[in-house]
C-alpha cells in the first residue's frame, strides 16, 4: 500500500486540473469496477453491483489538491499569484512549486528582512525568468506544490495531498476488498472539492445514491497547543458527527460506530469546528441525500507534510468494507 500512496500523494493535480492524477486512477480501478466513466466535470466514477434490494452507495474522495495559479508577470519575469483552495501564506516561503506543462519555481517575498508574516501580496514564483518575454509560464497557468513522500517510522508517513489523496486510497483499497457486496457500491473520485465541494454535488445527483459516505481527513488535536479537539494520530479513523458545513446524518453515524463496535475495530467520533468535505454537497443535492464522512486523522493539514497514521488507514478500509459489504438500514 505504500507503493500507492506514494504514487498518488506525489501526482500533480491541483483542482480543475487533475488530468495526472485521474488518469492513474482510472488505470486502478477498471480492472476492479464493473463499470468506470468519468463525467462531465471530471469526476471518476466506477460501480459495483451488489445484490437485488440492496441500496445504492456512494463512497466519495477527492483527487484535487490545493495549488496557485499566476495572475500577472512583472517586468523583472516574477510571477505574482492567487491561490487554489486554502493555501497558507505561513507554509510558502522557498517552497516549490510544478506547473501543469512541467517549470518548476520557488516561492520568495519581496522584503526577506520582514519580521511580518507575508500576505499574498507580498510573494511571487521566480520560475527563472528575467523578463515576461523569457517566462516559461503565463497568466491562468497552474501549479502544484512539489514535496516527495517520506515514511518516518513504522506507521507514520509525512506527504503533500494526503488531503486527499490517502481518501483516494482508501477508496481503491475498499474497492480490491469488495466480495458480493449486499448494495451497489458507487465509487466516485472527484474534482474540485478543495475550492468549494464543486465536484460532488454534480456527482451525486447524477448517480442518484441512497446514502453517501466521504473519505477525507480532519485536523489532531494532538499536537503542543494543537486545536481543541478529542482527535489523536492513530488511535482509529474518525466517524464525522459535524464540522464547519455539515451535521452528519446521525442515522449513519449510528451504524458506522455499531460497525465498528461489531468488529472491534477501534475509531474516534470526530467534532471539527471548521471545514467541510464533499459529504456537504452530496446531502443537500437532489431531494436530499443521508450523507456522512470517514475521516482519517491527519496533522499539519494543508502544509507541504501531511502526517498520516497509516493503521488509522488500514482501520479505515475494513471499516468501510464492512460498512458497505452489509445490509444498510437507517434508523
Ligand atoms: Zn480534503
Amino acid at each position: 500500500m505504500i507503493d500507492l500512496i506514494q504514487k498518488y500523494v506525489e501526482a500533480y493535480g491541483p483542482s480543475a486540473y487533475e488530468d495526472a492524477i485521474r488518469e492513474m486512477i482510472i488505470a486502478d480501478v477498471t480492472p476492479l469496477a464493473d463499470d468506470v466513466s468519468v463525467d462531465a466535470l471530471g469526476n471518476v466514477i466506477a460501480k459495483v453491483k451488489g445484490k437485488k434490494n440492496g441500496q445504492r452507495v456512494m463512497l466519495i474522495a477527492h483527487m484535487d489538491e490545493i495549488g496557485v495559479m499566476i495572475s500577472h508577470i512583472d517586468k523583472n519575469g516574477f510571477c505574482r499569484f492567487m491561490r487554489i483552495g486554502g493555501v497558507n501564506p505561513q507554509t510558502l516561503i522557498g517552497h516549490r512549486v510544478r506547473f501543469t506543462n512541467g517549470v518548476m519555481g520557488v516561492i520568495g517575498v519581496d522584503d526577506p528582512r520582514s519580521q511580518r508574516l507575508p500576505k499574498y501580496d507580498d510573494l511571487f514564483i521566480d520560475v527563472g525568468a528575467n523578463s515576461p518575454e523569457d517566462c516559461p509560464v503565463s497568466i491562468g497557468d497552474t501549479a502544484g506544490f512539489v514535496r516527495p513522500m517520506a515514511q518516518l517510522n513504522e506507521h507514520r508517513i509525512i506527504a503533500k495531498s494526503m488531503d486527499d489523496r490517502i481518501g483516494c486510497v482508501v477508496l481503491l483499497e475498499t474497492l480490491k476488498a469488495l466480495k458480493k457486496p449486499q448494495n451497489d457500491v458507487i465509487f466516485v473520485f472527484s474534482v474540485q472539492e478543495e475550492v468549494g465541494t464543486r465536484g460532488a454535488g454534480p456527482a451525486a445527483f447524477h448517480t442518484k445514491p441512497d446514502v453517501v459516505i466521504a473519505v477525507d481527513v480532519t485536523a489532531t488535536g494532538d499536537t503542543p497547543k494543537g486545536f481543541p479537539m478529542d482527535m489523536d494520530l492513530g488511535k482509529g479513523p474518525a466517524i464525522k458527527v459535524r464540522d464547519g458545513g455539515m451535521l452528519a446524518d446521525p442515522r449513519l453515524v449510528r451504524l458506522m460506530r455499531d460497525q465498528a463496535l461489531a468488529a472491534e475495530l477501534p475509531y474516534q467520533m470526530e467534532i471539527l469546528p471548521f471545514g467541510t468535505t464533499d459529504a456537504r454537497a452530496t446531502q443537500v443535492t437532489r431531494g436530499g441525500i443521508p450523507s456522512g464522512c470517514l475521516s482519517i486523522p491527519c496533522r499539519y493539514i494543508h502544509t507541504p507534510s501531511e502526517m498520516i497514521d497509516l493503521r488509522d488507514v488500514q482501520n479505515g478500509i475494513a471499516l468501510l468494507t464492512k460498512v458497505v459489504s452489509e445490509k444498510i438500514e437507517l434508523k
